[in-house]
């Protein structure tokens, strides 16, 4: 079992940006040649990183936009952890903060919608909108259309994640499911732990979330094969001493569903960044 990530992760592709005249901004056209507005970035995705990359830009006043379709990895979960400054706030709280916080810069402009397409000038092809190096193009939930040209491009547009379809995985997905230690270990600590993994990665998460948990059971779905012992053992040289040793059990069957007992949620503290969190889940 397990999920595939797909998509790239922040990638900067900041290119030319050439000292530009700075000041407020908005998506109206420009006043003297009525040409789309040319920004020196336009930032796809409005997620931390996508927030982070305006407070870089609009600080030494670049002219910059952010189109953000709102779609966030990390949605389903209640907290946030290991941002320091921001431990235990929820996602949308903290969102809110840095664009509150993005508000004092006049060079910076937030909005809700979909980037389209980006065409890049080339020598060949000369972009839609004049003297700018990419065109954007973006669709806002209004449905309107909206052109504008931009020196640079930064796509924060994240991750997204492909979870089994197994029932129960993707109703509780980040709420006492969870994918990485950091992020949710601490608040599961000392629970029973089922790790849901093939076999080859189960003794290399069981060593990750070793100083958090200890009464663990590797659910390996089916993938506990001779081809699959040889591949582990070359991988983790006597995985299997090491599992006995910490007493943890394999189950080679497949889940078929998890069916929630117990609601971690259901206990929050209103001021501490971390607290213990028990959520249950049985197997039908
Ligand atoms: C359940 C869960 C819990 C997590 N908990 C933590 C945690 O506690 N601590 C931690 O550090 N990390 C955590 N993570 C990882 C977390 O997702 C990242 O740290 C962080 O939120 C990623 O930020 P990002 O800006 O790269 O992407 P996102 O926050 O996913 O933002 C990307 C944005 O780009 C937008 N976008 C995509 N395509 C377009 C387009 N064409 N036009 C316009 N906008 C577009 C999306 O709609 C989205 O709004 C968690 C992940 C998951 C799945």
């Amino acid at each position: 079992m397990g999920f595939i990530k797909v998509a790239a992760a922040l990638q900067l592709i900041l290119s030319s940006i050439s000292a530009a005249p700075t000041g407020v901004i908005g998506l109206e056209k420009n006043a003297v040649s009525q040409s789309p507005i040319v920004y020196d970035a336009v930032i796809v995705g409005g997620g931390p990183a996508g927030l982070s990359a305006v407070s870089g830009l609009a600080r030494v006043r670049r002219k910059v936009l952010l189109i953000d379709s709102g779609e966030y990895r990390n949605d389903p979960t209640r907290h946030m952890h290991d941002v320091i400054g921001a431990d235990g706030l929820s996602p949308p709280f903290f969102r809110w903060k840095a664009r509150g916080q993005l508000a004092y810069y006049e060079s910076a402009s937030l909005i809700n919608g979909t980037v389209t397409t980006i065409k890049a000038a080339t020598s060949n092809i000369t972009s839609t909108v004049q003297d700018a190096p990419f065109t954007v193009r973006a669709t806002l939930p209004s449905g309107e259309e909206r052109t504008v040209g931009a020196r640079g491009i930064i796509l924060a547009t994240g991750l997204r994640d492909i979870i089994p379809d197994t029932p129960g995985l993707q109703q509780n997905w980040g709420k006492g499911i969870y994918w990485c230690p950091w992020c949710d270990g601490n608040e599961h600590a000392d629970q029973a732990l089922g790790i849901l993994s093939p076999l080859i990665d189960a003794a290399s998460s069981v060593q990750e979330i070793s100083t958090l948990n200890s009464d663990i059971i590797a659910f390996v779905n089916g993938t506990y094969t001779p081809e699959a012992r040889a591949a582990t053992e070359k991988k983790f040289p006597n995985w299997e001493k090491y599992l006995e040793l910490r007493n943890i059990k394999i189950e080679n069957r497949t889940i078929a569903g998890l069916v929630r007992l117990a609601d971690g949620g259901a206990n929050e503290h209103p001021e501490a960044p971390t607290f213990p969190e028990h959520d249950l889940f049985r197997f039908p």
